[in-house]
C-alpha cells in the first residue's frame, strides 16, 4: 500500500508564535512621572533581546510590565499573540531571574529547583526527572544535594535559571542577572547563559546596564533613553551605526565631530560618529592614503587598556580625538607615540556613521 504525503501547501504552516512578546504603545506613569512612553516593541520567538540604558531609563519598569507586576497605565502587551495585558503574573508564560537569586537556605539545591513544580502539584517522579534535566541543562547535576551556601556565586546563579527553567516559561525574564558577579565570572557566565539560551531555544528578555554583555549576548539590543527606545538593532547595527548621539557614547566611546568641521573635511555638515579603533595614528609628517581624511595635532594622553593603548589627541583644528592601536607588537615595545608628540589622525570618511 502506498502511503499518500500530505499536500504540502494546502495548509501553510501557522506563523510561530510561541514565545513572542509585542508591546504596542505602551506607557506607564507613577503619577506625574512617565517611566516609560509609548513603547513599541516585537521579540521574536527564541530571540535573546537585551535591553539596554543608563539607570532609571525604563528598563525593569518594562520587564515588570511584561511580568505583570506592573500594570500598563495604557498601550497593549501580547505573549504568544494573546492579549495579556490584563492577565495576572502566574497565569503569564512567562517566568524572571533577579539579581538576587533568592534560593531558600534550608533547602537543597534539588529542593529549590523542583519547588515551583512542587508548588503546582507535580507528582515526585516527574519532579525528579525534571530537576535532573534541568540541573544537567545549567551543568550542576553534581551539586543537587548540597544546600546555597555550599556553592559559588556562579553556581548560585545558574541554579537560579534552573528553577527558573524548569517551569517551561514560553519566556524568561533576566533583570541584570549577573550584576552581582565578578568580571571574570560574569564574562564567562555570559557564554553559557548565551549556550544554554541556544539549547533550550526559548525567548530571552534581559535587562542590564553594560554595554559589552549587551553586545555580547544578544540577536538584538534596545537602546532605553528617557523611557525610549532610543535605537534597536544588532549588537553591529547600534555599535557601528548609531542613529543618536545618546546610542553613539552610551555604546562606548565615540568620537563625535560636527559642524564647520565636519563640513570642512567631508562637505557634509552632519555629525559623524567615529569610534577609536577606526581612526589611524600616523606620524605627523606621514602622509594620509587616498580617501582618508586627517588632522594634524598633539598627543595629550596615553592609556595602556591591555589588549590595545588609547591616545587622546588635541587637534590643531581644536577637536580632541581618540584613537586606539591594538598591542600587536612585540610586548616588551613601549607605545608608539609620546605625549607631547606631534601626529595625525587620519580615517575614512565610510567608516564613520553619520548621525541623522
Ligand atoms: P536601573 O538600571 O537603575 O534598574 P531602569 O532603567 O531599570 O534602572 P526603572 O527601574 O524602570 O529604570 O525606573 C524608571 C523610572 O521610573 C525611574 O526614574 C524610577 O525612579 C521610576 N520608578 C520605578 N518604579 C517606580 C515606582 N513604583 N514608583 C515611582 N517611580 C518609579
Amino acid at each position: 500500500m502506498i502511503a499518500t504525503a500530505p499536500v504540502a501547501d494546502a495548509v501553510a504552516d501557522p506563523p510561530k508564535t510561541d514565545g513572542t512578546v509585542t508591546l504596542h504603545g505602551v506607557t506607564k506613569s507613577f503619577g506625574e512621572f512617565t517611566a516609560v512612553r509609548d513603547l513599541e516593541l516585537e521579540v521574536a520567538s527564541g530571540e535573546f533581546l537585551s535591553m539596554l540604558g543608563p539607570s532609571g531609563s525604563g528598563k525593569t519598569t518594562v520587564l515588570r510590565m511584561i511580568a505583570g507586576f506592573e500594570d500598563a497605565t495604557s498601550g497593549v502587551i501580547r505573549l504568544s499573540g494573546v492579549d495579556v495585558t490584563r492577565t495576572p503574573p502566574h497565569a503569564r508564560q512567562v517566568n524572571t531571574v533577579f539579581q538576587d537569586y533568592a534560593l531558600f537556605p534550608h533547602l537543597t539545591i534539588a529542593e529549590n529547583v523542583g519547588y515551583g513544580l512542587k508548588v503546582r502539584g507535580e507528582g515526585r517522579a516527574t519532579r525528579t526527572e525534571r530537576v535532573r534535566r534541568a540541573l544537567e541543562q545549567v551543568r550542576l547535576d553534581h551539586v543537587a544535594g548540597r544546600l546555597p551556601h555550599q556553592l559559588s556565586g556562579g553556581q548560585r546563579q545558574r541554579i537560579a535559571l534552573a528553577r527558573a527553567l524548569i517551569l517551561r516559561p514560553q519566556v524568561l525574564l533576566l533583570d541584570e542577572p549577573l550584576g552581582a558577579l565578578d568580571k571574570q565570572l560574569r564574562e564567562q557566565m555570559q557564554i553559557e547563559l548565551k549556550q544554554i539560551q541556544r539549547e533550550v531555544g526559548i525567548t530571552f528578555i534581559f535587562v542590564t546596564h553594560d554595554q559589552e554583555e549587551a553586545l555580547t549576548l544578544s540577536d538584538r539590543v534596545a537602546v532605553f533613553n528617557n523611557g525610549r527606545i532610543e535605537q534597536i538593532g544588532t549588537a553591529r547595527d547600534v555599535y557601528e551605526f548609531p542613529q543618536t548621539e545618546f546610542v553613539a557614547r552610551f555604546l562606548g566611546l565615540s568620537n563625535l565631530i560636527g559642524g564647520d568641521l565636519a563640513e570642512e573635511l567631508t562637505r557634509d555638515s552632519r555629525t559623524m560618529s567615529i569610534r577609536p579603533e577606526r581612526v589611524r595614528l600616523l606620524g605627523a609628517d606621514d602622509a594620509h592614503d587616498e580617501g582618508e581624511v586627517s588632522l594634524t595635532g598633539v598627543v595629550r594622553e596615553v592609556v595602556y587598556t591591555g589588549p590595545a593603548t588609547r591616545f587622546l589627541v588635541s587637534t590643531d583644528a581644536g577637536a580632541d580625538i581618540i584613537a586606539e592601536r591594538p598591542n600587536a607588537h612585540h610586548p616588551a615595545a613601549g607605545a608608539a607615540f609620546g605625549r607631547g608628540d606631534h601626529v595625525r589622525v587620519a580615517w575614512t570618511p565610510d567608516h564613520a556613521a553619520r548621525l541623522p
